[in-house]
């Protein structure tokens, strides 16, 4: 019989609220060891006695066989004294609050509980608020910390004695699962339509026959409210544009299961993954259907998410029993660019007109949180959108320092907190000149002080003085620091995989205030010792109407053609702007022959809306960025050959010229080619010209590391087109995945450049 030995092993990671200690009271009993298991103020805290060898498996087996919620970052363990224990117990968790602790993530419904959901026999048949340790509300719900019941927003609902004794019992599923709720005590839906209401099963019965018949629904979800019907009635799907004012963006669907998606989409193992993964995103799939009509008009991919709540599960359920086992619109329940709605009254007040009906319940929503958006890019899943799911959840940095706050940009908005090596990004909160976001973005702010206990020394923002993030950031008390954009998105990828050595920041996106004044959007940074300086860009050019070019797409198209023909460019180009009136033509020309209101920017992402227009593809964008992703759309991977543009200046003010490509993309178009072949000839053209501006510019500079960034990388013929070209040439590539490339990513960059002292050479 080997000695009896006693290790006291501190795990650290996502490890409350997640099952962990039943985990390990059950694996204790599986190693016949004797000692206690408690959470604390940094993660769980084991003592675990026994015969040597069994304590080491267990110890092993700790990390090893974590719970599917769970995320261990750390296992520790030391020797102690035996203490004689007899048996294993779970202790109660210590009394002060842990300043470290880590409020999880919302959980899509796991399989035990779906399992049961769909069981006639079980006291939970369809009841849309089951959940425990593995699965269930968690953010969505704290009101402050300890994540204990008390503050949630399940306080209200006294557990039954069934549930009570699933809540004690360590070998239960859902011992100690806060949210633990049953028919008998939990929390209900009720269905308001036509002036009647109704509640229970008869509201979720009623809720199906609804949705079958046509009708569009706002549907009270785990961060907030769907707009949801039929993904194949065209009549609702146009009903809910013109009501949404949303004529042509992407819909995301919901379909039943795995199966469903993959008849609908070709999904990769990585993104069957993501689209089973307790996170439950939507998943941006390739369409099987050539036909690429709604709910994503004239865009090869498709946004799909499976039943992530036992509502959903519990509706899709329902309908299969009709008969309908299609998809259904989930589309957040907002109108364009506001918070997504978050209780019945707002419903009411926001979504009247729009739904026809709303199925909501009493167990509120304290932190509203969006469906997080994924993707699959070069070979890695990506963010595109981080909110349910993976909000709160800390992106872990390279190193730490006193705390900071870092408001983001505009558009696509977050913040970001850090604490230690820890940064904490809010949920995505979208576009601030919406005054609704921006108390969306305040409220949030608070709730994630208060439930992280942080208060930062300094806060980072923008360096655009009339963003009303830098407004909000201005406003807080301490000390300031305005970072320019594109730096902040070339950081964000450093921070992500804790470069801290030279690299090239290559940051393409739509708009972004330069030190000069202008804007930016094309830029080739050189990072050195914690200065950085601006090396390359696109050659400037007017944007006649400012922001508005990001819409009026073939503004930014004629000042292209202007600049690549000259005066003379009506005799060679003029077809092109058939489509758009004379009159408004020769006032725009005008405005760019002046300068009125022409501010110059060097815009990728108005490079690519200028493309899409020439390649014939539309004039005019009814969301962002809607052409470059129609443009995309028709690539086939077939080879083209690539549209030239020239590089221009020399070491350190390197400008790529895209006239030599404006005038080949031009003649084909008026020779009558396939806005396909144009797409084709000008994503490589781009490539090419980007990867030979880059190359140059790092090897002058002497750096190997490049790192790729901003939201014209979510195009993925660019990202992987690129990132091959230099990796063929010898750089190592870097390009953002736990946050978005997109502005969305845009905070943690700024924490960064906060942290390490970055400044301009
Ligand atoms: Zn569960
Ligand atoms: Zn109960
Ligand atoms: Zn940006």
């Amino acid at each position: 019989m080997p000695p009896i030995v006693r290790k006291k092993i501190l795990v650290k990671g996502v490890v409350q609220g997640v099952g962990f200690r039943p985990h390990v009271y059950k694996l204790a009993a599986e190693y016949s060891l004797a000692g206690w298991v408690k959470n604390d103020a940094s993660g769980v805290t084991i003592e675990a006695e026994g015969p040597g060898p069994a304590v080491e498996a267990f110890i092993k087996a700790v990390s090893a066989r974590r719970p599917a919620a769970a995320r261990v970052d750390s296992v520790v363990s030391r020797a102690v004294v035996p203490a004689g224990d007899k048996e294993f117990v779970i202790t109660k968790s210590g009394g002060k609050v842990p300043a470290s602790a880590i409020i999880p993530a919302d959980l899509a419904l796991c399989a035990d509980c779906r399992g049961e959901l769909l069981d006639k026999g079980d006291r939970r048949y369809l009841y849309p608020f089951t959940n425990c340790t593995n699965c269930g509300p968690r953010f969505t719900i704290v009101k402050s910390v300890p994540y204990d019941r008390p503050y949630t927003t399940m306080a209200g609902f006294k557990m039954c004695p069934d549930c009570l004794r699933e809540y004690g019992d360590p070998l239960n599923r859902r011992f100690h699962a806060q949210p633990n709720a049953c028919p008998v005590c939990g929390p209900s839906v009720k269905l308001e339509s036509g002036g009647k209401t109704c509640a229970g099963p008869a509201a979720l019965e009623k809720t199906a026959e609804l949705l079958l018949a046509g009708k569009i629904g706002a549907l009270q979800s785990l961060g907030g409210f769907h707009l949801a019907c039929r993904a194949d009635r065209p009549a609702a799907i146009k009903r809910l544009r013109a009501a949404k004012r949303r004529p042509h963006k992407p819909f995301a669907v919901m379909v039943p299961s795995l199966a469903a998606a993959k008849k609908l989409c070709f999904v990769s193992a990585a993104e069957a993954a993501a689209l089973v993964s307790p996170e439950a995103p939507v998943v941006m799939l390739g369409r099987r259907s050539k036909n690429m009509g709604e709910p994503a008009p004239g865009l090869s991919r498709l946004g799909v998410m499976l039943p992530y709540t036992p509502l959903h599960a519990a509706l899709f359920a329902l309908l299969a029993k009709k008969g309908f086992s299609g998809p259904l619109v989930m589309t957040s329940g907002n109108f364009r660019d506001e918070p997504i709605c978050k209780d019945g009254p707002d419903v009411r007040a926001r979504l009247r007109g729009v739904a026809a009906f709303s199925l909501s319940h009493d167990r509120p929503i304290h932190n509203r949180c969006d469906d997080s958006v994924v993707y699959e890019a070069a070979g890695e899943l990506r963010l595109a959108r981080r909110a349910r799911g993976y909000a709160p959840s800390a992106v872990k940095l390279p190193a730490g320092g006193a705390s900071v706050l870092a408001c983001g940009a505009d558009l696509k908005n977050t913040f970001c907190l850090t604490r230690g090596a820890e940064a904490f990004l809010s949920q995505h909160i979208g576009d601030l000149s919406e005054p609704l976001n921006q108390g969306f973005f305040k409220e949030t702010l608070a709730n994630y002080r208060r439930l992280l206990k942080i208060s930062p020394s300094l806060t980072a923002h923008d360096l655009h003085p009339d963003y009303a993030s830098s407004a909000i950031a201005r406003a807080l008390p301490g000390k300031k620091l305005a970072v320019q954009h594109h730096a902040a998105h070339a950081l964000s990828v450093a921070a992500e995989y804790g470069l801290r050595k030279p690299f090239l920041g290559v940051a393409f996106d739509g708009t972004g205030y330069g030190t000069d004044g202008r804007i930016w959007g094309s830029e080739f940074l050189v990072f050195k010792g914690r200065r950085w300086s601006r090396a390359g860009h696109l050659e400037y050019f007017p944007l006649p109407g400012g922001d508005i070019g990001a819409l009026e797409i073939w503004r930014p198209a004629l000042a292209l053609v202007k600049a690549a023909y000259g005066p003379g460019w009506r005799g060679q180009a003029a077809g092109l702007f058939k489509a758009v009136p004379a009159a408004k033509l020769h006032t725009v020309e005008r405005m760019i022959d002046s300068g009125v209101n022409s501010p110059q920017t060097c815009s990728m992402g108005r490079l690519f809306d200028a493309f899409s227009f020439i390649a014939g593809i539309r004039a005019e964008a009814t969301y962002e960025a809607q052409g470059p992703m129609e443009l995309e759309s028709l690539l086939s991977g077939r080879r083209a050959a690539p549209y030239a543009f020239a590089l221009r200046g020399g070491e350190g003010d390197l400008r790529v010229d895209p006239s030599p490509a404006v005038r080949a993309a031009a003649r084909d178009r008026l020779a009558g080619k396939a806005p396909a072949y144009i797409s084709a000839r000008f994503h490589a053209g781009i490539i090419a010209a980007a990867a030979a501006a880059a190359s140059s510019i790092a090897k002058s500079a002497g750096l190997d590391t490049v790192c790729l960034s901003g939201g014209v990388f979510q195009n993925r013929a660019l990202l992987e087109g690129l990132t091959g070209a230099l990796a063929a040439g010898g750089f190592k590539v870097y390009s953002n995945r736990q946050v978005p490339a997109n502005d969305g990513g845009l905070s943690l960059g700024q924490a960064w450049y906060a942290l390490e002292g970055y400044r301009q050479a």
